[in-house]
């Protein structure tokens, strides 16, 4: 599924954070604001799942078909990838790794199938999952964004379940926050994080905790 980061990446300074959650959760506006708090870097994924309206080419996503996604997997050119909602997706590789040797934080907004594989490459990657503070107001917020129809709803709210329940038993979450108002979750993780920076910075490379 994926090639070991190179050695420039495990041995920099740069910090990657990965931000998961179920689907309707708040997860993408959270992110967006610990991009801007800590003048961090978003990695942008590749996606076979259509263009939706608002998405921006470059910026949300790169969209691609079904043979371009598979060529960048087969040459190497994903850290990870995922199945999701019948759609792939996957983070492309060299933008991570040059942020990170770069010494930056770089922030990748995937699933808990993706945080695993990043994990397994990359033990020091930060990561955090954002839940939500009870499964009926989850449903509520997927209504709400009218989005979707009833169907596809019920299917990401089932979802939402079981990955939650993955994350809470998977082992690679390194925190959970709960997005009960946005405003809080959002400051709790930009704290989460300056202080896990903070921690790095002063505790030499060897001793980091995974
Ligand atoms: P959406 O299509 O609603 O933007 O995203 C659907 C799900 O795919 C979300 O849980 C999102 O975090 C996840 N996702 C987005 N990009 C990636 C990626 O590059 N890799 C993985 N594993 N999941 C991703």
């Amino acid at each position: 599924m994926k090639k070991p980061m190179t050695n420039a990446a495990n041995t920099s300074k740069g910090m990657l954070l990965i931000i998961s959650g179920p689907s309707g959760v708040g997860k993408t506006t959270i992110t967006h604001h610990v991009e801007k708090q800590l003048h961090a870097v978003f990695s942008v994924s590749v996606t076979t799942r259509p263009k939706r309206p608002g998405d921006r080419e470059g910026v949300d996503y790169y969209f691609v078909d079904l043979p371009r996604f598979q060529q960048m997997r087969d040459m190497g050119q994903l850290l990870e990838w995922a199945k999701v909602f019948d759609h792939y997706y996957g983070t492309p590789r060299q933008p991570v790794e040059a942020a990170l040797a770069a010494g930056k934080l770089i922030i990748l907004e995937i699933d808990v199938q993706g945080a695993i594989q990043i994990k397994a490459q990359l033990p020091e990657a930060f990561a955090v999952f954002v839940l939500p503070p009870d499964e009926p107001t989850l449903l509520q917020r997927l209504r709400g964004r009218k989005r979707e129809d009833e169907s596809v709803i019920q299917e990401r709210f089932a979802r939402a379940s079981e990955e939650i329940a993955r994350a809470k038993t998977c082992g690679v979450y390194n925190a959970f926050v709960v997005n009960d108002d946005l405003a809080t979750a959002t400051a709790q993780t930009v704290e989460l994080v300056r202080r896990e920076l903070a921690a790095r910075r002063q505790a030499p490379a060897s001793t980091q905790r995974p």
